[in-house]
């Protein structure tokens, strides 16, 4: 069985000549079928570019990312766009919803595009789920912020795509509403099967996952399985005496 992502010796380097910085400096990883990860690190040690390169959002300066069993190297825009509706969730810290619309056309969105029919009852248990029932017909300025993530991350549900890429997911979230979405993306790895891939910074964010990665100076430093919040942090400590371009957040 393929996994839905895999990255093997991935390098990504900004820029070139001696101003060059090398975001990734050979990472392999696969990220196999119903896991939640949380990809952990310094500020600076690459955590996004991963993220991005193992979306198909950014090509890698060299290696090779696997999607959904697919090698991105060589496809043109229109083909990764493709693939990415079809197997690809996003949630970013910004909501990134659309104004004009509504909370349930929102959530609808990606399927729309795709030309796929929203199944009706899987997207109202979702949108129950995430607690926004009373909610559909509102727009997202009439919400809160943890509201708006809450939209963002229905939206991300209702696919059921393969696997969801977040990116700091609730670091615009209170402490109650991050707590419900984390446990959100565990339930949906668990149950549905869907392999989630989310960077934070928070250890306690990260301790909902069931898999750790840590990067520094954009090389994987250590792998585990899930852990406490304490020791999480622990470990971040230790890890960002050993960056040499991290900086302190
Ligand atoms: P993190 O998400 O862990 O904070 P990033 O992946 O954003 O780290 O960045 C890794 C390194 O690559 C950093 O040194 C950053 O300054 C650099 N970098 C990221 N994006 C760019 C870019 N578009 N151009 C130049 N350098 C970049």
């Amino acid at each position: 069985m393929t996994a839905p992502v895999q990255l093997t010796d991935v390098r990504k380097v900004y820029g070139a000549g001696p101003g060059a910085v090398t975001a990734l400096g050979g990472v392999s990883h696969t990220f196999a079928e119903g896991t939640f990860t949380a990809v952990m690190g310094p500020s600076g040690s690459g955590k996004s570019t991963l993220l991005h390169c193992a979306a198909g959002l950014d090509e890698p300066s060299s290696g090779e990312v696997h999607l959904a069993g697919t090698p991105l190297r060589g496809l043109d825009e229109t083909a990764l766009t493709e693939l990415r509706r079809e197997h690809v969730a996003f949630v970013f810290q910004a909501f990134n919803l659309m104004p004009a619309l509504t909370v349930r056309q929102n959530i609808v969105l990606p399927l729309t595009l795709a030309g796929r029919a929203p199944d009706e009852t899987w997207v109202a248990d979702v949108i129950q789920r995430v607690g926004l029932t009373e909610r559909v017909g509102h727009r997202p300025s009439e919400l809160s912020g943890g509201q708006q993530q809450r939209v963002a991350i229905a939206r991300a549900l209702a696919g059921s795509a393969a696997v969801l890429f977040a990116d700091e997911p609730t670091g615009a979230l209170d402490s109650q509403t991050a707590t419900e979405v984390l446990a959100l993306l565990r339930d949906q790895s668990r149950a549905a099967g869907q392999t989630i891939v989310m960077v934070t910074h928070d250890p306690v964010a990260a301790s909902y996952a069931d898999n750790l990665l840590f990067l520094v100076d954009g090389r994987i430093v250590s792998t585990s399985p899930a852990r406490t919040p304490e020791s999480i942090a622990t470990e971040l400590t230790d890890l960002a005496r050993l960056t040499t371009t991290g900086r302190p957040r």
